[in-house]
C-alpha cells in the first residue's frame, strides 16, 4: 500500500461502494485531462465490476480526450441536462473526482448540494469541502487524481484492467505537464506499474500531444511572437488571447493547453499567465509558478479563483484590455505576500 492511501481508507470507499446500485461520476468545469482521465477510470473500473455507473460533467470535454469516452456516453449538463437531473435524483452516490469545492461544478452545484445520495470526494486540491461530502479523500502532495486513485484501486483489488491503466497514465500525464510538474519518484513506479498493465504510451502521447490542428499550432506561434510580454521586475510573463484572435485562427475548445507553460521556458521567467476572452465577455485566467512563487494565493486575491500552488486558475470580469496592467497591479500589491511556498 502507499502512504497516501491505508487500507482503511480504501476499505471505506469500497463500503460505500457496494452497497450502492446508482453511481453518478462528476467532476469540474473546463474538464482537462485529469477530469476525464479519472472520472472514465471510475466509470471503467466500476462497469467491470457490473455496477450501474455514469458520468456527468458541467460541460464539454476538448477534442483530444473525446478517445477516453469510447461510447460516447459521458453527459455534458450543459447539454443533456434533462437527464442529467433525472440520474441525479435517482442516484445513491456521488462520487466527485478532481476538484475540491461544488462551486468547480458550475450550474450542477446546486443539485448536487440538494441530492440525497451518498456524497464521496477523491482529489489533489488543497482546502478541500469536507462538509458537503461523507468521504473525503484529499492528498495535496499527489501529482494527480489519477495517480491518486491508482492507490485506491489498488487498495481494493490487486488488478488494473487495461482500460482504467489508460485513463489514469492520461491524467498523469498531462496533469504533470508531461512527467515535468509535481513529480515524485512514486509518480514514475505509478507510470511504470500502469505500462507493465500494458498502456501504449506512445500512442496516448500522439492522441493526447500530437493531435492539434494546424490553426493551434500557427496561432501558438503568434502568440509567442506577437503577443507574449515578459515583466521582468518580478520574473512573470502573460499572453492574453481574444476573442479576434481564437476567430482568426480557427480556435477550439483545448487549443490553448500547454500555452500557459511556454513562457516558462524563458531564463528568469518563473511566474507566467495566460488570459483568454470567453464568449460572454469574461476571461478566463490559468496561471502556473516553477519556483516559491504561490499561484493559488494570487489567484484567490486577485482572479476569484484558486488552485495548487504551482498551477491555479481564476475568472475576471473587467475589460479585456486592461488584463496586462491588471496582472502587473496584482504582482506590485501582492509578489510579497505570494513570495515563499
Ligand atoms: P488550468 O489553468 O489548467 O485551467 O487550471 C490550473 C489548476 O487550477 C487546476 O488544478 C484547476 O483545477 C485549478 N483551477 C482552474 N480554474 C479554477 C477556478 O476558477 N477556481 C479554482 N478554485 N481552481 C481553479
Ligand atoms: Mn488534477
Amino acid at each position: 500500500m502507499s502512504s497516501y492511501i491505508n487500507r482503511e481508507v480504501a476499505m471505506s470507499f469500497e463500503s460505500i461502494v457496494s452497497k450502492s446500485t446508482n453511481i453518478v461520476i462528476i467532476s469540474h468545469t473546463n474538464p482537462d485531462g485529469d477530469a476525464v482521465g479519472s472520472t472514465t477510470a471510475m466509470f471503467n473500473y466500476l462497469k467491470n465490476r457490473g455496477m450501474n455507473v455514469k458520468i456527468m460533467l458541467p460541460d464539454k470535454y476538448p477534442d483530444y480526450l473525446s478517445f477516453l469516452d469510447k461510447d460516447g456516453s459521458v453527459l455534458f449538463f450543459s447539454r443533456d441536462q434533462g437527464i442529467s437531473l433525472e440520474l441525479i435524483d435517482k442516484a445513491d452516490l456521488i462520487i466527485a473526482l478532481d476538484f475540491n469545492q461544488l462551486k468547480r461544478v458550475s450550474e450542477m452545484e446546486c443539485y448536487i448540494l440538494d441530492s440525497s445520495a451518498r456524497k464521496i470526494m477523491v482529489d489533489h486540491h488543497p482546502l478541500p469541502d469536507n462538509d458537503s461530502f461523507d468521504l473525503v479523500i484529499s492528498r495535496t502532495e499527489v501529482s494527480s487524481t489519477c495517480e491518486l486513485l491508482y492507490w485506491l484501486f489498488l487498495g481494493m483489488s490487486t488488478e488494473i484492467p487495461l482500460d482504467v491503466a489508460q485513463s489514469l497514465y492520461v491524467g498523469i500525464m498531462t496533469d504533470t505537464n508531461n512527467f515535468s510538474n509535481s513529480v515524485s519518484w512514486q509518480t514514475f513506479h505509478v507510470a511504470s506499474h500502469l505500462l507493465k498493465i500494458g498502456v501504449d504510451k506512445e500512442m496516448l502521447q500522439h492522441s493526447v500531444f500530437g493531435g492539434f490542428s494546424e490553426g493551434r499550432m500557427r496561432l501558438m506561434g503568434h502568440l509567442l511572437l506577437n503577443k507574449m510580454v515578459v515583466v521582468e521586475q518580478y520574473g512573470a510573463a502573460y499572453i492574453a488571447l481574444s476573442r479576434e484572435e481564437q476567430e482568426m485562427f480557427d480556435f477550439s475548445e483545448g487549443d490553448s493547453e500547454g500555452f500557459v507553460n511556454l513562457p516558462l521556458n524563458i531564463k528568469g521567467v518563473f511566474v507566467s499567465a495566460l488570459f483568454t476572452q470567453k464568449k460572454d465577455g469574461n476571461i478566463r485566467v490559468s496561471l502556473r509558478s516553477v519556483n516559491d512563487f504561490s499561484v493559488n494565493k494570487l489567484s484567490r486575491l486577485h482572479f476569484n479563483g484558486g488552485g495548487h500552488e504551482r498551477a491555479a486558475g481564476g475568472r475576471l470580469e473587467i475589460p479585456f484590455e486592461s488584463v496586462g496592467s491588471y496582472f502587473r497591479q496584482a504582482l506590485e500589491k501582492s509578489y510579497d505576500q505570494c513570495n515563499g511556498i
